[in-house]
């Protein structure tokens, strides 16, 4: 029997207004090579000026993940020879990073946990980009000194669904805190996955193979799963030491396998030496009491909606997953009257359900408070919640205010007592029969009673109205 040792190397692009060392913005542009300058092109004698606003980002990471923040950091080169970087060498932070020791928490489907430890976050330059078109390349320095922070596991994780519930809870935290956009498929939360395998209750580490870039979940846990399943073969066929080296694999998504890129370069390949251009990178006192205020983080937030809105351990999950969910559901709430039960189900059954195509919580029709003025309509008791349905699907095609359109669609339910009296009356005088097997204890009749006066009001009753009175007259 086997078991799967997974390490994994996220690098997160932080959402700084200028890139790491020079004022160019780092806002995308169709247009290439325009967001440049002497530093990021590195034209001879353009020295780097370190931005502060990274170290702000790193110190709000760095208390997200309970780490030690160093208040001292420094940067190192690291030289390698590749187009999309004109230095030759790349910034980084290797000997003293700014950020170590931290730890994350997995939540389990059964409600069990479990801790993975982070080694360390530095910080470092992001390259340019190599666009290859038929014969020629060509190289865009856009992105080229750009803000990343390099987030690298222990390899504490034992499988692709470990690995996911890693990553996920990783780019969930990056939201929260707003420190990068963490889009996978734009690039600014790319994954690198180191993977061995070894025989059960064997402590020590085996041959890793690193697989890179993969832009999806989806493809990660694939990734993983069929490069497990590769070693495990290599190793009952007998060629695990042959097949199985340490090396740079690429994940082709159509013949779902992983392919050797390279082999894997030493740190002596890197030659590695103290930056001398840039200063320490100094946290002052100010700095880390200032940056170590946070944002609620998820599991907290999930803690305190279970408390405060009494919601289940799941629909807490589903809520607090991303930020926007988190945020739009707590200004639905913030309306008068809203109850938590209507809210969660008008957003994460009704809503969500409705959700099509290109569409997401953010840029469809109905926004936090419309969906709220809808969960404020049932609360109040206008409309049912078989109603509000109704008037959701007209909202979600429809730019209309929800109180025109309960008008417009007649769905405004009868809560005046005096109309269903009369209805009660109706039905009562119309069945003589069951009223005398009802009141000779066959209570079961009672439901028949209801349905009567609902179908009576073709729907637009109040149900607790009609029950109330019902039982009243009935006895
Ligand atoms: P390097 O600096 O050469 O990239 P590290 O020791 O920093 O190597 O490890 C890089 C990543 O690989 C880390 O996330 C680590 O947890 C993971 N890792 C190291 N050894 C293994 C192994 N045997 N199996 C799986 N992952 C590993
Ligand atoms: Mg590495
Ligand atoms: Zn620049």
């Amino acid at each position: 029997m086997f078991e799967v040792v997974i390490g994994l190397e996220v690098h997160v692009q932080l959402n700084t207004k200028t890139k790491l060392f020079c004022s160019c913005p780092t806002s995308f542009n169709h247009k290439q090579n325009v967001n440049t300058c002497p530093t990021c092109l590195a034209l001879p004698g353009a020295l780097p000026v370190f931005n502060k606003e990274v170290l702000h980002k790193s110190i709000m990471f760095g208390t997200a993940i309970d780490a030690t923040i160093n208040e001292v950091s420094y940067f190192d080169r690291k030289s390698y020879f590749y187009p999309d970087s004109p230095s030759a060498y790349q910034i980084t932070q290797l000997y003293t990073p700014v950020v170590e020791h931290g730890k994350l928490t997995i939540d389990f489907e059964d409600g069990s946990n479990k801790t993975i430890r982070i080694n360390r976050a530095h910080i470092e330059a992001d390259a340019g980009k190599n666009i290859h078109d038929g014969d020629i390349s060509k190289v865009d320095l856009n992105r080229a000194g750009t803000p990343l922070l390099e987030i690298v596991s222990e390899p504490d994780m034992r499988s692709a669904d470990e690995a996911i519930l890693y990553l996920k809870k990783l780019h969930s935290i990056i939201r929260y805190l707003d420190i990068g956009d963490a889009n996978m498929q734009e690039g600014s939360f790319r994954v690198d996955v180191n993977v061995s395998i070894r025989p059960k209750g064997d402590e020590k580490l085996y041959t890793r193979v690193e697989i890179k870039n993969i832009n999806s979940f989806k493809f990660i846990q694939k990734a993983i799963e069929v490069e497990v399943a590769r070693q495990i073969d290599a190793w009952e066929d007998g060629i695990y030491d042959d097949e199985i080296v340490q090396e740079t694999r690429l994940f082709d998504q159509v013949k779902q396998e992983t392919r050797s890129m390279r082999g894997k370069e030493e740190a002596a390949d890197y030659r590695y030496f103290p930056e001398p251009d840039l200063l320490k990178v100094v946290a002052t006192k100010e700095m880390l009491e200032k940056y170590s205020q946070i944002p609620e983080l998820p599991d907290a937030k999930k803690e305190r909606f279970i408390n405060e809105y009494k919601m289940n351990e799941y629909n807490a999950s589903v809520i607090t997953s991303s930020v926007e969910m988190a945020n739009f559901f707590e200004t639905m709430m913030s309306l008068e009257g809203v109850t938590p039960k209507t809210a969660t189900s008008l957003l994460t059954v009704e809503f969500l359900g409705r959700l099509k195509g290109e569409q997401t919580l953010t840029n469809s029709l109905v926004d936090a408070l419309k969906l709220g003025k809808l969960a404020q309509r049932v609360d109040d008791k206008t409309i049912s919640g078989k109603a509000a349905k109704e008037v959701l699907d007209y909202l979600m095609e429809n730019e209309a205010d929800v109180d025109d359109v309960i008008e417009k669609l007649g769905l405004k339910q009868v809560t005046d007592t005096g109309a269903i009296e009369v209805m009660c009356d109706e039905v009562i005088n119309a069945n003589p029969e069951k009223v005398e097997q009802y009141q000779g204890g066959k209570e079961k009749l009672f439901g028949f009673f209801v349905g009567q006066v609902m179908k009576a009001s073709k729907g637009s009753a109040n149900p607790q109205v009609v029950n109330e009175i019902l039982k009243a007259k009935l006895g």
